[in-house]
């Protein structure tokens, strides 16, 4: 099998034993913005806690979560953990859509891809894995997703060397599956409960939906 066909066949393993992951769980673009920044190194139920307690506080909207001064931001995502550099990348990307866009997703969202990427990666803070969750999943746009449980699952399966970088996995990834929002949308959520699951940092191999391809013979299950 080449890589594209081991990794399509990757995807239909996942999508066969997961089923489709329907993400992100956000009610709007705004929130997958705010939940993108906050789920960075923790689990979803620490961001639930987080957004819910910036809901509460009726903070839940670009320009007054703006305002909110860093100390009561911090507080408000204290559950989502590193809650002081939380809040300051949070603050950082709300400065970039306060002044360049008035607060407006709508704004936001007319900006092409290239530029919006671009903007994105400029906020301090912001690596390219949030700023394409946001491109992806608060925006549609074609773009993939990669992890620290792509990476893994990959090497492990020896798409990749241990070298690849962030752009390099994506481009291997684009490039072998179909263009298709809803395609990129599961995959990168698929890899995650995979990696949530099975592929942790010593592999639960046996039982796993992708335990019928090769892979490095040295890790241990
Ligand atoms: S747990 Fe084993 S079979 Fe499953 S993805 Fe990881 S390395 Fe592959």
């Amino acid at each position: 099998m080449s890589s594209s066909e081991t990794i399509r066949n990757i995807y239909l393993s996942l999508y066969k034993t997961y089923g489709g992951r329907n993400w992100w769980p956000a009610i709007d673009a705004f929130e997958v913005i705010v939940g993108a920044v906050l789920t960075q190194n923790t689990n979803w139920k620490n961001v639930e806690k987080a957004i819910s307690n910036l809901k509460n506080a009726k903070v839940m909207e670009p320009l007054k979560l703006y305002e909110l001064p860093l100390e009561s931001l911090a507080e408000l995502i204290r559950p989502a953990g590193y809650y002081n550099i939380k809040a300051k990348r949070l603050k950082n990307l709300l400065e970039w859509m306060v002044k360049e866009y008035g607060g407006s997703i709508e704004g936001i969202a007319k900006l092409p891809d290239w530029q919006l990427r671009q903007e994105l990666l400029a906020v301090k803070g912001i690596g390219p894995e949030t700023a394409d969750s946001i491109m992806l999943y608060a925006f549609n746009r074609l773009i993939f997703v990669v992890d620290a449980y792509t990476a893994r699952i990959f090497g492990r399966h020896m798409l990749i060397d241990e070298y690849a970088d962030y752009h390099q996995i994506q481009e291997l990834i684009q490039s072998s599956i179909e263009p298709d929002i809803n395609v990129y949308n599961e995959f990168h959520a698929l890899i995650v409960e995979l990696g949530k699951s099975h592929c942790k940092p010593r592999p639960k191999c046996s039982g796993c939906p992708l335990e019928h391809l090769p892979r490095q013979l040295d890790i241990t299950s």
